[in-house]
């Protein structure tokens, strides 16, 4: 059974950390929209030029532009075994595209982590990241820049998106565009929802669980 696992919620409601480590228990490749457009902004490449003030104006890129680097993604080898998808879909077309991509593939396994916006605005302007390879510190890091960062030592720096005003706005665009997904998905037998204002752990173990018992439902070949 091939886990094609959507871990969906808020900014700053933990998916980055979950995934990553979901991605490395049941060895398939995380996928992190975010981190794909933040590299080719680094990078400066054409798509990174067109995501670039999007970004960080905390506002949606095109439909079209993140449905083809999905398409290509999961394409690739070490995904037909399955992925966790951290950030797509964001719309409810990029998640109609994504159905249409799965065509012939296991049942996607759709979980959201709920927390409230008041916990939300408090870890997004305290959230410190990598400067070199993305991670996001954990909690006891997260007092200020300045750290290390625990898996390659480059320097932990806050994101630019991060910052008040657009924080307020990324948090606006979900609950406008993304939120909706909600409906789109609760009906299915493979949707579970978590709550996310646990410790890390405790949030990982009930993941753990979650996508188990919708897995179960995909094995007895329930279909959305
Ligand atoms: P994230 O790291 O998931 O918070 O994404 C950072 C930024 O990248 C978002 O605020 C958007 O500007 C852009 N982005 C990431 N994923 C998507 C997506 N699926 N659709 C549109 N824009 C996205």
């Amino acid at each position: 059974m091939a886990l094609h696992l959507i871990l969906f919620g808020p900014p700053g409601a933990g998916k980055g950390t979950q995934a990553e480590q979901i991605a490395r228990s049941r060895a398939i490749p995380k996928i992190s929209t975010g981190d794909i457009l933040r590299e080719a902004v680094h990078n400066r490449t054409a798509i990174g030029e067109r995501a670039k003030a999007i970004m960080s104006q905390g506002q949606l890129v095109g439909d079209d532009l993140m449905i083809g680097i999905i398409r290509e993604r999961i394409d690739q080898q070490d995904a037909r075994n399955g992925f966790v998808l951290d950030g797509f879909p964001r719309t409810v077309t990029q998640a109609v595209a994504l159905d249409k991509m799965m065509a012939g593939r296991d049942a996607l396994v759709i979980v959201e982590i709920a927390v409230p916006e008041a916990e939300l605005l408090r870890r997004l302007s305290m959230r410190m990241v990598c400067d070199v390879c993305g991670h996001t510190a954990g909690a006891g890091a997260a007092s200020g820049p300045g750290g290390t960062c625990e898996l390659c030592g480059g320097k932990l720096v806050q994101r630019s998106d991060d910052h008040d005003n657009v924080i307020r706005e990324r948090l606006n665009v979900y609950v406008r565009q993304t939120q909706p997904l909600i409906e789109f998905y609760q009906n299915r037998p493979t949707f579970r929802s978590v709550n996310g204002s646990q410790s890390p752990d405790r949030v990982g173990a009930d993941l753990m669980a979650a996508i188990d018992s919708a897995d179960s439902g995909v094995a007895k070949g329930v279909r959305p």
